[in-house]
């Protein structure tokens, strides 16, 4: 009977992972993966839009950053280049910016960065189960008992989280409640919660006859650097796929690190400001279609975990990897993953590391998070991740955060793409509160 593994998550990390246990593990693991989403990609995330045929936009990452030391994650964006999945970008044609290091190789996704992430699952031969959001995690005799938002559960071996380390939004380790909670130390607690940047991304599908524009603004470039309020840099979807020069077009526009407000207030700033440098109409003849995403949990600004993953659990084992141990890069990712598929593949076979065997025995004890200050991990860990405001984040705490204000709120789902707002932000999307509408 294989070994039942979870990976909760199909971005960067969870692709990774689910690529490393089955080289280690071959058909001796039944991988299974839990996407919230309706497909995978999580930062690296690719959005299709129905006019103009389909162009594509991508919203978070536009390239996967390599580093060229790292001889893993060379060799798995190797592969992936191979799949023909991915292929190398000319570092001179892009600008130097924070979103990545300029020492790094960047690599588009050849189908939209996306493509990368489900080159992985590919070769992983993993079965993805997408729109299933883990809720709950429990320690269940000798299984980890996952249970999805829908109600379905199932027992697994192994688990390895990963999701984004807590912080503001919902998508993250803060919304996955369950015993394994308890099996975290302070200093555990302390490495989950790093800071990010918040971004917003602005994708805008153009009617062909503006491409004399925006060859004039870009260059010879696929991205520029913008001074203006908001906007710090845009892309030229297009000519990144190599679409046709004269057919429509599409634009992303990324803010600065540390965005404020809310999505309401700031997408239209964010398309006149874009509108402006290029020099094209801000109308609905010239935009055709537009999306934006708040990404609370952009980048990592700094990590605080002093290993590339964080062993939660010896006994069933649970691993919990992402950016947030390593770098926010697609080297940050792969490190992460690997780090936890090592831990996880001794442990299967009853060998626990020097470090792990005392991970074991405190899980065994059944040792909790001591109390801090009156800042109990369990009950309310004060959060060091300070999103803009100095906002902060608070477990234990049975209000939500709104998706798009971030303020913790009594919050109502909106069913049309699954996320909690707070009464007001839902007033201002539909006009109508949300009560009227049986939210
Ligand atoms: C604007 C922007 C620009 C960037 N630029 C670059 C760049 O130039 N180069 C680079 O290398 N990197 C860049 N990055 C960083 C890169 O995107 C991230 O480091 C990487 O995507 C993180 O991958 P991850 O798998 O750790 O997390 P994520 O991509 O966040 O994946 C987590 C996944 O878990 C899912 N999930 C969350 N909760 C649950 C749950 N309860 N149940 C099931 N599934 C769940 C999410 O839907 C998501 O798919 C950028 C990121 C942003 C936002």
């Amino acid at each position: 009977m294989p070994v039942r593994i979870l990976v909760v998550g199909a971005g960067c990390t969870g692709a990774a992972a689910s690529l490393r246990l089955r080289q280690q593990l071959g058909s001796a693991a039944s991988i299974q993966v839990w996407e919230k989403a309706r497909g995978a990609g999580g930062r690296y995330t690719t959005s299709r839009d129905t006019y103009p045929d389909g162009m594509r936009a991508d919203m978070g990452a536009q390239y996967a950053s390599v580093d060229p030391q790292d001889a893993e994650s060379v060799a798995v964006m190797q592969a992936i280049v191979e799949s023909a999945a991915a292929e190398l970008v000319n570092s001179e044609s892009l600008s130097d910016n924070a979103e990545r290091p300029c020492d790094f190789l960047h690599y588009r996704g050849v189908g939209g960065q996306n493509s990368i992430v489900k080159a992985m699952l590919s070769s992983a031969k993993a079965e993805v189960v997408y729109e299933r959001r883990v809720s709950k995690l429990d320690l269940r005799g000798k299984a980890w008992r996952a249970t999805a938002y829908d109600g379905a559960s199932e027992d697994f071996d192994a688990v390895v989280m990963c999701v984004p380390g807590i912080g503001p939004g919902g998508d993250n380790l803060n919304k996955i409640h369950g015993n394994w909670e308890r099996c975290l130390t302070n200093d555990h607690w302390k490495s989950v919660e790093t800071p990010h940047d918040c971004r917003y991304s602005v994708a805008l599908w153009l009617a062909s006859g503006h491409q004399e524009a925006l060859a004039a603004f870009f260059g010879n470039s696929s991205e520029k650097k913008v001074k203006s309020n908001n906007v710090e840099l845009l892309f030229w979807q297009s000519r990144k796929d190599s679409e046709p020069f004269d057919g429509p077009q599409v634009i992303v526009a990324h803010t600065a690190q540390g965005a404020r407000g809310n999505k309401q207030q700031m997408e239209p700033r964010i398309i006149s400001e874009s509108c402006n440098a290029i020099g094209i109409p801000n109308n609905a003849r010239t935009i055709t279609s537009k999306k934006i995403i708040t990404w609370f949990q952009s980048q990592v600004v700094s990590t605080k975990s002093s290993k590339d993953c964080v062993v939660a659990c010896c006994q069933p084992p649970l691993v919990l990897a992402g950016d947030y141990c390593v770098a926010s890069t697609f080297t940050g990712c792969v490190k992460s993953a690997f780090a936890a598929v090592s831990e996880i593949v001794p442990l299967l076979d009853g060998q626990a590391t020097q470090d792990s065997g005392k991970i074991a025995d405190r899980c065994q004890k059944g040792d909790k998070p001591q109390a801090t200050s009156g800042n109990d991990a369990k009950n309310g860990y004060t959060s060091q991740a300070v999103f803009g405001n100095g906002r902060e984040t608070q477990r234990g705490n049975r209000r939500d955060a709104c998706s798009d204000c971030n303020r913790r709120d009594k919050c109502f789902k909106d069913d049309s793409d699954g996320k909690m707002y707070c009464a007001s932000c839902w007033k201002h999307y539909y006009g109508k509160d949300p009560r009227s509408m049986g939210a």
